[in-house]
């Protein structure tokens, strides 16, 4: 059995200077490069997720037409071939094989609400690469990290989240989050 790390979201539009800059976003993307340079070994597989929005409408109502409240709507954010959601210049990206996209014209906050760049899901990719365990890194910690590693975990899969590689919209949603993700089943821990 084989060892994944998904790569949650480490986009422009989310680190700091992003139309939903998170604070400590660029440090994540410093640190998850950091981590697969000094452990070459620990992972067999890395998945990597994009929020890919489209640019011509407002994607199920994750766009907010008026004041977004930052639970439900949002900023317009990582629509599909702009800057904004590209990768994080700080993340190298060398050792991604599997990329996912997600949010195509939809409201969308787990990797497994996308789709590979082979075409599958990530069920499929885990399925297929004999995946049993799978660390969580990336962005944010309270939305797309949580809901990612809640269907991790809902997939059958051993779940790690990585406090020092996540960062959140909020101190207090993210505690909540990391609580949750403990209480169901996850392992809380440094990388
Ligand atoms: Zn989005």
């Amino acid at each position: 059995m084989a060892r994944a790390l998904f790569i949650i979201d480490v986009q422009n539009d989310f680190t700091e200077g992003g139309a939903l800059g998170v604070e400590g976003g660029d440090a994540v993307a410093v640190g998850v490069s950091r981590l697969l340079a000094s452990h070459p070994e620990r992972y067999d597989h890395v998945f990597a997720s994009r929020d890919w929005h489209d640019g011509d409408n407002d994607n199920g109502g994750h766009f907010a037409h008026g004041t977004p409240d930052f639970v439900d709507s949002w900023p317009v954010h990582c629509v599909s071939g702009t800057p904004g959601a590209e990768y994080d210049p700080g993340l190298d990206t060398s050792d991604i094989d599997v990329h996912v996209r997600k949010g195509m014209g939809e409201p969308a906050y787990s990797i497994f609400d996308g789709i590979t760049d082979q075409g599958g899901t990530v069920t499929e990719a885990l399925d297929a690469l004999e995946i049993s365990d799978v660390d969580v890194v990336g962005i944010a910690t309270d939305y797309c990290v949580r809901a990612s590693a809640l269907d991790a975990l809902a997939a059958g899969r051993r779940v790690r989240v990585l406090t020092d590689l996540v960062a959140g919209v909020a101190p207090e949603s993210s505690a909540a989050a990391l609580d949750e993700l403990r209480a169901a089943g996850a392992e809380i821990v440094p990388s």
